[in-house]
């Protein structure tokens, strides 16, 4: 049932990923969290999926978080009649407000305020940049392009107008439904993209209204520049660096990157490093050393969780990216380096009790043989500092709460656990005993270090912590109520 690493791997499902057999299989492979990307599929398909990831959760007896990817107010180009097209430099090609399906000549660019921000001479990067186009003529609802850079362009891809500055919401019609509709059907996570401001997370929030946890994807130049505020009105962060890398050089990223995660480690809110991660393996079984090379940084830094996105939801290898991901994270955790790198950058900043417990459960835990840190948390804050703390013990967060339980699986190291809910802390070291040792952390002559708040329920409230024998007989002897 335990995983062998700590950081998670988030899986987008698709149309290469979307029956019961594949999903089940890519939950075993190593996949903690599941994407929707609302950018692709209708709510019926959505629906479908989400019933498909609860029912496999359910048979496989592991929580799983759903995370609903919001489109934003990214542009995208319509749909074509064939499936893809391949554009070459000097090709012309129209971009326009008809929604028939598109040709090689020209496709439906659905934003009616981008032809009136437009210009000769302005570019569009399509399809993350792959394929530039130069405006030669436009008007209110076309623009007479010419391909400067050549690539394949197919439905939906999105596109980028780095040159202009474009009066857009922060969340779109389509946006506003989509978030309606996936907090009605239950995701644990959503998705804000192109965020540009704190107060575009406060929007989103208000709309979501506690139904779930919001995370904001980081792609936009003015996101990097006010992180903090958006951070701190975010229940946790995505490093997008598709878009990132179209918006700014992609020279700029790795840096960002960096500094992202750290940020996001201090204020022990999860991160997700996001796109590309192993992008050759939508076509091949063997992922280039880069790549390889890339999701080993990623561990390194200390992110929380890797992503997949066309390489689960639309490759031909799913269940093979998803064990790389693993492989690598299973090697790199087991280096003595990535151990060091993690404690030189825990932050040294202490201000409240549960920041001095979780601190202290993670020095007894390298100081003495304990098997595993075991929290009882309501609303997941506590498994969240423990988490911080990066021990180097297995972490098991137990709550009585399904939507905690879930949002948890995208926190590094977690092994979220649902018990029922406990209101004396004996009954917590109990529960922490039972599953430590069912879930293959501890044997009966284990110890464990326990956490919890009392009183119970109360978020933030982590005031106790005992070393507990693994054998029930002893807690029941030593335990005091
Ligand atoms: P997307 O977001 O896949 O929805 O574009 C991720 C990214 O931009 O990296
Ligand atoms: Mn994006």
């Amino acid at each position: 049932m335990r995983r062998l690493r700590n950081v998670k791997i988030v899986a987008t499902l698709g149309p290469a990923s979307n029956d019961y057999d594949m999903i089940r299989a890519l939950s075993e492979a190593g996949a903690d969290v599941f994407r929707l990307n609302m950018s692709h599929g209708d709510h019926e398909e959505i629906r479908a999926r989400h019933a498909i990831i609860r029912k496999v959760e359910e048979d496989i007896g592991r929580p799983i978080a759903i995370l609903a990817d919001l489109q934003g107010p990214k542009l995208r180009v319509g749909a074509f009649a064939e499936e893809a097209h391949d554009l070459d430099v000097g090709d012309k090609f129209r971009l326009d407000l008809n929604e028939e399906l598109g040709s090689k000549d020209r496709v439906c660019l659905p934003h009616p305020e981008i032809f009136q921000a437009l210009k000769p001479g302005s570019n569009l990067l399509v399809n993350d940049g792959k394929i530039k186009l130069q405006v030669e003529n436009c008007g209110e609802d076309f623009a007479d392009c010419v391909v400067t850079v050549g690539g394949t362009i197919s439905n939906r891809k999105g596109v980028n107008v780095p040159d202009v500055l474009l009066p857009l919401a922060a969340l779109s019609d389509k946006d506003r439904k989509d978030l309606e509709f996936t907090c009605e059907l239950g995701v644990d996570w959503v998705a804000l993209s192109f965020v540009q401001r704190p107060s575009d997370m406060n929007e989103a929030r208000e709309l979501v209204n506690g139904r779930a946890a919001v995370l904001a994807k980081i792609e936009k130049p003015a996101a990097v520049d006010d992180f903090e505020s958006i951070l701190a009105v975010s229940d946790g962060i995505m490093v997008a660096r598709g878009d990132l890398g179209v918006e700014l050089p992609v020279h700029a990223v790795p840096p960002i990157q960096k500094r992202l995660i750290r940020k996001c480690r201090e204020a022990a809110k999860p991160v997700i490093v996001a796109t590309q991660m192993l992008e050759s393996m939508i076509e091949s079984p063997m992922p280039t050393r880069a790549e390889v090379s890339d999701v080993a940084t990623a561990i390194y830094e200390g992110a929380d969780a890797i992503m997949l996105s066309a390489e689960s939801a639309a490759g031909d290898f799913p269940i093979d990216a998803v064990s790389t991901m693993n492989n690598v994270a299973i090697e790199v955790e087991a280096d003595p380096t990535y151990r060091s790198i993690l404690d030189a950058s825990r932050a040294g900043r202490k201000e409240t009790v549960a920041d001095a417990i979780v601190s202290a459960a993670r020095e007894i835990a390298e100081t003495t043989e304990v098997q595993a840190a075991v929290c009882y948390s309501q609303s997941g804050t506590t498994a969240a500092l423990l988490a911080r703390e990066r021990p180097h013990v297995p972490i098991v967060a137990m709550t009585s709460q399904k939507k905690t339980v879930r949002k948890m699986t995208l926190y590094w190291g977690l092994h979220c656990v649902e018990t029922d809910s406990v209101d004396r802390f004996k009954d917590a070291v109990v529960y922490a005993v039972r599953v430590a040792r069912s879930s293959g952390f501890a044997e009966a002559d284990d110890k464990i270090v326990v956490t919890a708040g009392v009183p119970f329920n109360q978020p933030g409230s982590t005031n106790i912590l005992r070393v507990a024998p693994c054998d029930e007989r002893l807690i029941f002897h030593s335990e005091p109520e």
